[in-house]
Order: structure tokens, then C-alpha cells, then sequence
């Protein structure tokens, strides 16, 4: 992917493309209206001419495909060209300049934490759980889990998926854990009176203990939609060999990670053809996975906000949030903290990325000694 000198690079969130006769005018037609009090949540969608740019946007999908998809470190390796590697090092090491790697930054880290309480934010896939060729198989290993739940005694911990709250939470099976899945966007948090409450989106519920929680769905009137949209993308995918459409609840997930590259563009074309009958919903692209998620103003980055305040940490003197992340999605959560300059985004990578995270990790294995350096680090600490 491009690398660029400054911190401005936004993460990649493509407008639906929008059919003229559905949105020219006749609002009523839509079939589903935002009248909700959180009706500020919806985007405004800017109109698009259709027709020959169809195929354009679907091709700049392709280029957008590629790019979000970076090969792995070790892929690199493999290569012929045995200067690859070297040359990857050095890039690599360049790039480290810009974004420390959070171990050898430790301390620095733990000094901004003086006198604050740390509150952790944690991706799932690719950051506790390796990318793996089948998404329903990214389970993570036993001593990843035993160090999440060690560092969840000590601080307050939130996992942050892309996936369906309740798979993230089938793969982790933490229960000192809070959750948060669709990229946020279905939140489960402890009972709290906010201004929030009493909203439609904001409901009491019960966990799996029977305990009573809050659950926050900020799309939950997309939920029709999305079930409709999800069934559209199988039918039309079903014919390209490896094309993997998962139900994420608030996001259709098509995932292209074992589909050859060459059918990429086709891949690229049914789902913009999909989702050209609907113009409130969007496309992101993540790691080899096509997004559709409602077009509604909240992410990551908004969830990370709404958990600290439900949890009572939203003070920057008292709390320093880090948030560990590989994903452009993650982007979000990073830049409100670098913006709100409270607390520290790191970002998992082997490659050079441009990023709003402050730290850098290499791969799971080292956030996992990441996580194990907080608990010894607060372990002693208390001695
Ligand atoms: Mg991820």
C-alpha cells in the first residue's frame, strides 16, 4: 500500500453506490426510514450518477482489494527475489522509527500510566488470533487466552471485532471480558444510566449468566436489511470457488481469502451489483473480506468512547486507553485516541503501514508478551 510522510491518511470506507431511482427524489420509496431519535447517526449519503461509473467503482474495489490485503511477512521471504527480504528489514526497521515497537517502549508507556488506571481495547483477528484461510477456524491459542484473562484481573478489557458479538465471544469464552462486535456497532456493557438510556438502541438485557447488561445496537433498525443483503450476497457469489460470506449481524462479510486472484474482480462486481438496490448500506475493506455495514456514523472509534464512559473511564487524567488493533478498521479507534491525545493506539503489523497508532507490534506473539509485560509490570508494582 501507499506509504505516506503524514498521519492523514484515512482509513478506506467507500460510499455505496447509489441507484438514482431509488434516492432521486423519493425518499418515501426507501425501504427502510431512520426516524429514530438517533436518526443523527445516519450519514448523509451523497448522490452518485450511475451507469458506466458502475463499472469504474467496481474496479477501484479491485485496486482497493489488493491493497488491503498486503502479503504476509513470510510470504515476502518466500519470494525469489532473495534481496526481498533485506529489503523488507530495512523498510521494516525505517518504519519503526515512526511507530516504536510497543515492547521496547514499555516504559515509556508505563510513565504515562503513572497515577492513571490502563484501560485495554483489543481486536480479535490477526491481533489475538492469527488470520487463517477459513474465519470460522481463527481460534486463538490456550496461552493467548490465559494471558488475556490475566490482564483482564488487572484492568478493565474490551474486545472490539468485527465479527458477531456472540462469535468473538464463542472464540475467547472470557466472561470478565466486555464485548463488542459488528465493528462496534452491538455493544454489551455493564447497566448504567446515561443520556443515553431509555433510547431504542440502547436496551437492558441479560448475558449468559442471567446477569442484567446494557446492549447498545447502534444499527439495530438495519437488522432487517442486513439479513436481506446477506442472503442477496450468497445467492450471487455462490459460483466463485472459495467466496465465503459470513453473518457478522450488523455486517455482511464476504471474504475472498481462498478465492483465486484472478476472480477477484468478478467478486468485486456481484457485491457492488448487490448493493446497488441498497443505498444505506456501505463498503469497507478489510483483510481479503468485503464489508457492507449500515451507513451510520459509528465505529470503533465511537465504541472505544461509548465503553469508557459506560465504564465510568472517560477522564483522560485519571484513564490511559490502549487499543491494539491490525486492521484499517481499527484506524478509527486509534485516531480518537491520538486526536482526543488520550492513550496510546498500537498497531499490529509485519509490513509498513501508515497508521494513527502511536506503537507497533508484529504479530499476535508479540502482543501476547505485550499483554504478559502489563500484568508482570503491575504484578510488581503492587509489591
Ligand atoms: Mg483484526
Amino acid at each position: 500500500m501507499d506509504l505516506k510522510s503524514n498521519h492523514t491518511a484515512p482509513v478506506l470506507t467507500d460510499p455505496a453506490p447509489i441507484s438514482k431511482s431509488r434516492l432521486g427524489g423519493y425518499p418515501n420509496l426507501l425501504p427502510y426510514s431512520h426516524t429514530g431519535a438517533f436518526s443523527e447517526l445516519i450519514l448523509n449519503i451523497p448522490k452518485k450518477k450511475t451507469g458506466i461509473l458502475d463499472d469504474v467503482r467496481a474496479c477501484s474495489w479491485l485496486d482497493a482489494m489488493k491493497a488491503s490485503s498486503p502479503p504476509h511477512r513470510k510470504m515476502m521471504k518466500d519470494s525469489n527475489n532473495e534481496l526481498a527480504p533485506i529489503d523488507s528489514d530495512a523498510a521494516y526497521r525505517a518504519w519503526m522509527l515512526q511507530y516504536p515497537s510497543a515492547l521496547t517502549s514499555f516504559e515509556q508507556i508505563i510513565n504515562s500510566a503513572k497515577g492513571k488506571r490502563i484501560a485495554l481495547f483489543l481486536d480479535y483477528d490477526g491481533t489475538l488470533s492469527p488470520i487463517v484461510d477459513n474465519p470460522d477456524s481463527a481460534f486463538m491459542s490456550d496461552a493467548m487466552r490465559d494471558a488475556v484473562e490475566k490482564v483482564a484481573k488487572y484492568f478493565p478489557t474490551a474486545i472490539i471485532s468485527g465479527r458477531s458479538r456472540d462469535k468473538v465471544y464463542e472464540f475467547i469464552g472470557l466472561k470478565e471480558l466486555y464485548y463488542a462486535g459488528s465493528h462496534g456497532m452491538d455493544i454489551m456493557s455493564p447497566v448504567r444510566q446515561s443520556v443515553l438510556d431509555d433510547h431504542q438502541n440502547d436496551i437492558r438485557s441479560t448475558d449468559k449468566e442471567d446477569k442484567e447488561v446494557n446492549l447498545f445496537q447502534s444499527a439495530r433498525e438495519f437488522l432487517p436489511m442486513i439479513d436481506e443483503v446477506l442472503k442477496s450476497l450468497v445467492e450471487n457469489t455462490k459460483d466463485i470457488k472459495g467466496v465465503k460470506v459470513e453473518n457478522n449481524k450488523f455486517v455482511a462479510a464476504v471474504h475472498y481469502r481462498n478465492v483465486d486472484e484472478k476472480y477477484w474482480q468478478t467478486v468485486a462486481q456481484r457485491v457492488h451489483d448487490t448493493m446497488k438496490l441498497y443505498p444505506r448500506l456501505r463498503l469497507t475493506h478489510g483483510r481479503k473480506v468485503l464489508e457492507v455495514r449500515p451507513v451510520i456514523n459509528w465505529d470503533k472509534g465511537k465504541a472505544v468512547m461509548f465503553l469508557l464512559e459506560s465504564l465510568g473511564l472517560s477522564n483522560c487524567n485519571d484513564v490511559l486507553p490502549i487499543y491494539v488493533g491490525d486492521d484499517r478498521t481499527d484506524e478509527d479507534a486509534f485516531k480518537v485516541l491520538r486526536e482526543g491525545n488520550c492513550g496510546y493506539g498500537i498497531l499490529v503489523s509485519a509490513v509498513p503501514k501508515e497508521s494513527k497508532a502511536f506503537f507497533s507490534l508484529r504479530d499476535t506473539s508479540e502482543v501476547m508478551e505485550f499483554l504478559k509485560y502489563i500484568v508482570t509490570w503491575k504484578q510488581s508494582s503492587a509489591l
